[in-house]
This record gives C-alpha cells, structure tokens and sequence, in this order.
C-alpha cells in the first residue's frame, strides 16, 4: 500500500478529470483506499498489488510532478471499496487563506530526534484526542482537540511561547502543512514540522522518543513501533475509537474489544444489532 499528499492549485475540470483517472486504475487494478481531492490539492492511501502502486504512483507523478510517496506492506485489507472523493479540503482546517506556502522547515527523523531532546524546544502534537490517547512523542503538549479545526482556536489560547521553537508532528505530514501555516499566522517565529509524520520516524526509530502506537485512518486501526498494524486495538464498535478492552458480548456472548470509556457507561455489546438487542431487552423489562 501506498500513501501521499500534495498541495497543488487545480481547477474544478482538473479535479473532475483526475477523479475519473483515479477511479479507472481503481478500478482495473481491484484496488481498496481513501483519496480525497480538492481545488488545494490530493490526499490518499491505497492498497493494492505491486502493479497496481506502481501504475497508480506513476500516473500521479505525472500528473504532480514533486509528490512523494510512504509505502507499507499490510496483512489487514486496508480499506473496503476504493473511493475518490472531492472535498472542500484534503485537509479541513476549516480556517480560509490557510494554504501551505512551502516555506515552513520540514525537519528529518534524525533532526526531529536530536530537537525533540532540547529543552528550548515546544513540541506540538497537532492530531487529535482519540490518537494521542494511544500513543504521543516523549514531553509534547497534547492540545486533545476533538477535530484538526479546533486548532487555530486551541494555538490562539494556548500559552505556548512564541519566541521559542515549536516542533510539531502528525501521522504523515499532511496536518502540520495547515498547522505550521497557522501558527505563523499567529505570529510564531519559529516552526519545525516532522517530514513525513510520526510514521516517518518509526521507520528510522522503531526504539527512539515515541510511546504507544500510532493511530490510521484505516482498517489497520493503529501501527505498532514496528509500523505493524495493530495486535492490541480494534475500533470500539460503540464509539469507534480504538479500544483495547477484551470482554465478551452482553447479547451474543462474542469476544470483542471495547474503550474504557463505553465499557463503563452500559454492558458491552459487539455491534450495533446486539447493542438495539441489549436496549431492546431493557425497554419491555421495565415496560411490565
Ligand atoms: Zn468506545
Ligand atoms: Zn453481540
């Protein structure tokens, strides 16, 4: 599987013409994963056979010249259909004339590793909570925003120093181009975003800063420091954070894996047919 992102003025013709491309190779080539389109740019992850990356890689290098790419093999079937969407953003930032302008520092594993242990250095984890609850860098401030939008708010009444150097990371890239644009925008001097996100660093620091595993947007749930998917995290068929708390269905008496958080507020169910069940059961008990 293959992952991407660039920013990239297109026309809505552009967008439309890029769309039926990227659906046709999908499409020939039996392949599974998100990517999304929009006036700013294109913004994806894909599964499919070697043939498939490449034919896939090398229509969209021809297409954007200066794209660069984040492989990964997967035992997990990352996605179900391969879909191709046009959005307002690839990104939602949700903050208007926020654009990457290209002059952000983007900083290597090896920069990132030597800077995170300054102590001059704010580091800035710009996703959101349902991902650094499983996994953050060593000493970085975790803004618990509950959607990337909240962050031009969040900067604006955080305290972070703005004469100092802020370091700041997400999964692959794509969140810092928006966030680093936005803290320059409120007049910090000093920005440094990881090059190719946490997933970046962990192939060249399996054992460096990072703890926990890192939370994707895929079926693959999260990777471990071996950028494996996940053995300890399925989605929580409640809320759809990741969960990681073994127990058996209400209901159907399944094995399933909750949050801490749904498991405390009603008895566990493993799907949402076993959770109308359980409330189901409950309602005609307390209507006798
Ligand atoms: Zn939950
Ligand atoms: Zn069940």
């Amino acid at each position: 599987m293959t992952q991407w992102y660039i920013f990239h003025d297109l026309t809505d013709q552009e967008v439309l013409d890029i769309q039926k491309n990227l659906r046709e190779i999908g499409a020939q080539h039996d392949m599974n994963g998100l990517i999304l389109l929009a006036s700013e740019g294109c913004n994806g992850t894909v599964a499919g056979t070697a043939e498939a990356i490449e034919t896939i890689r090398a229509y969209l290098t021809e297409q954007f010249a200066a794209i660069s790419f984040q492989d990964w093999t997967s035992d997990v079937r990352p996605f179900k259909r391969f879909k191709v969407d046009i959005r307002k953003e690839i990104v939602a930032l949700k903050h208007e004339g926020i654009l990457p302008s290209g002059n952000s520092k983007h900083i290597s594993p090896k920069q990132f590793h030597e800077m995170i242990q300054r102590e001059d250095v704010t580091v800035l984890d710009t996703r959101n909570a349902y991902e650094t609850n499983i996994g953050t860098f060593e000493n970085a401030i975790d803004p618990k925003l509950n959607s990337f939008h909240e962050f031009p708010n969040y900067v604006e009444q955080s305290n972070i120093p703005k004469d100092k150097p802020v370091l700041m990371y997400c999964t692959s890239g794509i969140r810092c181009e928006k966030a680093s644009e936005e803290m320059a925008h409120q007049g910090y001097k000093e920005i440094y975003q990881l090059d190719g996100g946490i997933t970046n660093y962990l192939k060249e620091y399996p054992e460096g800063k990072w703890n926990g595993e890192c939370f994707v947007f895929d079926h693959r749930v999260a990777l471990d420091s071996a950028l494996l998917p996940s053995k300890r995290y399925s989605l929580c068929p409640k809320c759809g954070n990741p969960g990681d708390v073994k127990t058996a269905c209400t209901a159907c008496n399944a094995q399933c894996k909750l949050c801490a958080d749904c498991l405390k507020q009603a008895p566990p169910a493993c799907s949402k047919r076993c959770r109308h069940e359980l409330t189901q059961n409950a309602f005609d008990k307390s209507g006798k």
